[in-house]
């Protein structure tokens, strides 16, 4: 049950790195016009230990939006603070099956519940920051965010001027959860405290710590700052692994076998409880809006240490 070796890390992200590089197979996310701009040769994969060892290689550092990545960890402090009862009745733990954006989830309340990690879950989860103004809940959402990564993170505001801009769904999710009284707090307050923290930018290092964070059961491993409690920990974990991918959350447990987190600018986090996190950076997706590069190197790390968490190893 030992953490691999730094010379085991090193190879095997070099492996992962130069199989799929040159994989040109993706597309973009085109709905935000921003991220349709975006270089799609950039590719970088870090891992992350709990004993506080960072192992990188490409584009590691290159900037962009955290996007759906971000739902994970405002979803833990949303979760720390309501207790886990309060979200599962109010929010819902299940997966939809459904794309990300998708309004059929909100519809089909009485029978199947959203959750934190899709767009109408993840409005809901933001509505429930607590707080008396926006600037109150914005602080503990960036605060947040901020001591999982182990640094003072902040917004791309050409990445929210965009988003802002476009986003009709997204003003649809959250008419339709206010018409059902879903929301913890204003509706368009909500959904403009999820857009600007989708925006929030990091690297793939970033994502590495922070799920870094939640392989070492909640405590930063470089800054030993307690970030979420233990016992949340699992409960973080387990939507993860089971509504992760979106619509693809199925497949990927059982290729991969992680809990892990995709967002459309082209992120994607996998922790490993008790040893380490892999995050990866490659913009262009697959059909259900995963980065295509970054799934296969996972894939391929997970396989070559053989950590996938069903495997008893
Ligand atoms: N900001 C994006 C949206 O709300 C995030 C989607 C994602 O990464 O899945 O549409």
């Amino acid at each position: 049950k030992d953490i691999p070796t730094p010379e085991t890390f090193q190879q095997v992200l070099k492996e992962a790195y130069e199989t799929f590089k040159g994989v040109n197979e993706g597309k973009n996310a085109d709905y935000i016009p921003f991220l349709a701009k975006a270089d799609p040769n950039l590719f970088g994969i870090v891992i992350a230990t709990v004993d506080g060892k960072v192992y990188e290689i490409g584009d590691s550092k290159y900037p962009f939006s955290m996007q759906s990545v971000s739902k994970v960890f405002t979803f833990a402090h949303v979760l720390q603070t309501l207790g886990s009862t309060a979200v599962e009745e109010k929010i819902g733990v299940n997966a939809t099956g459904l794309p990300f954006n998708s309004l059929i989830a909100i519809e089909l309340n009485e029978t199947r519940s959203v959750n934190p990690l899709v767009n109408a879950g993840a409005i809901t989860t933001v509505s429930f920051v607590p707080g008396n103004t926006p600037e109150d809940r914005w602080n503990q959402i960036i605060g947040t965010m901020s001591d999982f990564a182990g640094r003072p993170l902040s917004v791309q505001e050409e990445v929210y001027r965009s988003e802002s801009e476009t986003n009709l769904r997204n003003r649809g999710i959250v008419q339709l959860l206010d018409s059902y009284k879903k929301l913890g707090s204003d509706p368009l307050e909500s959904l403009d405290l999820y857009t600007r923290q989708c925006s929030i930018e990091v690297t793939a290092r970033d994502l590495a710590l922070m799920s870094a964070t939640l392989a070492n059961g909640g405590v930063n491993p470089i800054t030993s700052k307690r970030v979420l409690a233990q016992n949340y920990v699992p409960k973080v974990l387990a939507v993860m692994l089971t509504n992760g991918l979106y619509e693809d959350s199925g497949t990927w447990a059982y290729q991969v076998g992680l809990p892990a987190k995709s967002g459309v600018s082209g992120g994607i986090i996998a922790v490993v409880p008790g040893k380490f996190a892999i995050a990866t950076y490659s913009p262009p997706l697959d059909q259900a809006g995963n980065s295509f590069r970054g799934q296969k190197a996972i894939e391929y790390i997970t396989s070559k240490l053989g950590v996938n968490i069903f495997s008893g190893a």
